[in-house]
């Protein structure tokens, strides 16, 4: 039987718009380094043999390099030119792994660098049995759903413990995740799971780590300074 292989797509290939910067926020400092560095070195710190497969956008890629070298920055990765959305990003990196039916691919942001290697071991583990997974927390504040001029409480509807948010990284099979990727692309392939449930395939969920924040507003990046010594250094 084949070696199980394991791939990690990390997306970074977006630039951005919530954020207010010159720089994609991927790129920004967070002690002392581009945060994507960060989320690269928990990828290579985990015990799987990972082969990492970075994201990024073409006009980027100059920049990110020079980052490479100005921080002697020594996680191997490949890289990949993104595309227009989300889906079409995961999709150019997913066309270059080799056609393996034992494969197992995590799809991770590139602005999450507090994934802990539980949640990432979890991740993998469960997606050889189950083929398709998802990091959630469950959400603690009550939601609105708004729509067409009118807001309605979702609480009224869901059992609040029952709604959770969604991270990454997500792993799957890699046929399961290649299929789903063939279909082309729909408007609502925002989050890389979506087109494997569209395909009918069940999602497991396993427990994320609540440090895992997407860092999308500056204010991410405070939070990203306090968070890091928690994470971090005692490794
Ligand atoms: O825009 P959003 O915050 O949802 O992006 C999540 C991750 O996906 C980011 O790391 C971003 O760089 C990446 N992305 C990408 N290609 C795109 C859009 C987003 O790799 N076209």
């Amino acid at each position: 039987m084949n070696k199980l292989k394991f791939y990690a797509i990390v997306l970074a290939g977006g630039v951005g718009n919530r954020f207010q910067s010159e720089i994609p926020k991927q790129f920004s400092l967070v002690a002392g380094k581009p945060l994507l560095m960060h989320t690269l070195s928990v990828f290579d710190r985990c015990p799987l043999e990972l082969e990492i497969i970075l994201v990024l956008e073409q006009r980027y890629v100059s920049v990110w390099e020079k980052m490479v070298e100005h921080y002697n920055f020594a996680v191997p990765h490949t890289i990949v030119i993104g595309g227009e959305e989300r889906f079409h990003s995961a999709k150019n990196a997913l066309d270059i792994i080799p056609d393996d039916d034992q494969a197992l691919v995590a799809i991770h942001d590139g602005v999450r660098p507090f994934v802990s290697q539980d949640v990432i071991l979890q991740a993998y583990a469960k997606a050889k049995e189950y083929g398709a997974v998802v990091p959630v927390i469950p959400t603690i504040d009550p939601m609105r759903l708004y729509k067409e001029e009118r807001s309605e409480s979702l609480d009224r509807f869901y059992d609040r413990s029952n709604i959770h948010i969604v991270q990454t990284p997500q792993v799957f099979n890699y046929k399961i995740l290649k299929q789903a990727f063939d279909q082309g692309y729909h408007v609502t392939f925002r989050d890389d799971s979506v087109p494997v449930e569209h395909m009918g395939y069940p999602i497991h969920l396993v427990e994320g780590n609540r440090e895992n924040i997407k860092i999308t507003f500056p204010l991410d990046l405070t939070l990203a300074e306090a968070i890091y010594p928690m994470m971090f250094d005692e490794q």
